[in-house]
């Protein structure tokens, strides 16, 4: 290696290092470890087309993503045989996927998704040009159901296709789901499709003793969830997740690479599957239930801290995000926080300890007293 590569390489290291000690703002698991993975890095796999099926280029992860997806069926209460899906590039891929599969099946619908959702919501509906309502929020997070129903109400000759905020990126809040079906019901609206974004509530709520309604069961038609959050990798991705039957709908042969293209981008990452795939295994249903347990607990406690310090702040139930006053700029910057209005969160994620979150209070009340 030149010299002067190494030495833009170490700088760019050390940086990774000391910014990986403060990440608190994003809910990112920083605790895993694939260096038993290293040496697929020299091989040039792809995903290429749809994981049940067959490729004619066969330096792929396939069948470990498919295990992925019997993993997320699973928890997410589908029968493996009645499941489809595949590893994305994240939770925006995913979401795309499920919204794009309720405008294929509801092509006249309209998509209602509350105040607090992922900004990648609003730009998936204006690439699919599907018609959409915002709805507002309550103050902790939640879709306001008395917004929905009137919403709905006024539109009831229309297919439903409900975004489901399964944890809200800034609170952590979830929509209640078998609330949404009452009101469906009620309403006497036949056709409706629920897309659920679950990007880091997804591998929470499979596994705490009172979770929220949640999954196919509940009535979720399809569901997002990220691998580089609670599962924690150094490469984006996440899954996909419906019912097979859907999937036959938009599936067309492709016969260049001897594929079914039925995901939305063409070469897919390979290692992001076997990561998931790796970490899923080697922690398992037990080890994320403490791994959960534990960073909730940490929340608590974390919540206790700041009230203590009279800051105010609280989190929805079984989530792990924490709502505090917004610090000052400089508390902001170091710790990486993600501000939002007057509000900030700490996401207590896995790597984040009791220690780091007294840390992280003593700076805000130093900003504090700095004012
Ligand atoms: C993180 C997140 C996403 C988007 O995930 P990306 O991987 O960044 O595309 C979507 N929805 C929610 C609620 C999220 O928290």
């Amino acid at each position: 290696m030149k010299a002067e590569t190494k030495e833009r390489l170490d700088g760019l290291l050390r940086d990774f290092e000391d910014l990986g000690s403060r990440l608190v703002g994003y809910p990112c698991n920083q605790d895993f470890d694939y260096s038993a993975l290293l040496p697929f890095l020299g091989y040039v796999a792809n995903n290429v087309g749809d994981p049940f099926h067959d490729s004619n280029f066969q330096v792929n992860t396939h069948e470990m993503e498919r295990e992925v997806i019997d993993f997320f069926a699973d928890v997410m209460h589908l029968p493996r045989d009645e499941a489809w899906g595949y590893v994305t590039s994240g939770g925006t891929e995913g979401n795309m996927y499920g919204l794009y599969m309720g405008r294929e099946i509801f092509p006249d619908g309209v998509v209602y998704f509350s105040q607090d959702t992922h900004y990648s919501v609003v730009k998936i509906l204006r690439v699919l040009k599907a018609r959409n309502i915002m709805i507002k929020s309550q103050e902790n997070g939640e879709i306001d159901y008395d917004d929905l129903r009137e919403t709905i109400r006024i539109n009831r000759d229309v297919p439903v296709i409900f975004m489901a905020n399964i944890g809200t990126t800034m609170k952590g809040a979830i929509d209640d789901v078998s609330k949404v079906r009452e009101i469906l019901d009620d309403l006497a609206v036949t056709d409706s499709y629920i897309h659920a974004d679950a990007a880091l509530s997804g591998m929470i709520l499979p596994f705490v003793d009172d979770p929220q309604p949640y999954g196919f069961d509940a009535g979720f038609d399809s569901v997002a969830v990220s691998g580089h959050k609670m599962i924690g990798s150094p490469l984006p991705c996440g899954v996909a997740l419906t019912k097979a039957e859907y999937v036959a709908r938009i599936a067309r042969s492709i016969e260049y690479v001897g594929v079914l293209d039925t995901t939305l981008t063409g070469s897919r990452n390979a290692l992001t599957p076997l990561m998931m795939w790796y970490a899923l295994r080697e922690r398992g249903f037990e080890g994320y239930r403490e791994a959960v347990a534990g960073s909730l607990e940490v929340a608590e406690y974390a919540v206790a801290r700041f009230n203590d310090s009279g800051i105010p702040a609280w989190r929805n139930r079984n989530s792990v995000t924490v709502v505090f006053s917004k610090p000052s700029a400089r508390v902001v910057r170091k710790w990486q926080l993600a501000p939002y209005e007057d509000i900030a969160h700490l996401i207590a994620m896995p790597h984040v300890t009791r220690e780091t979150v007294d840390a992280v209070v003593d700076d805000c009340l130093e900003g504090e007293r700095g004012k």
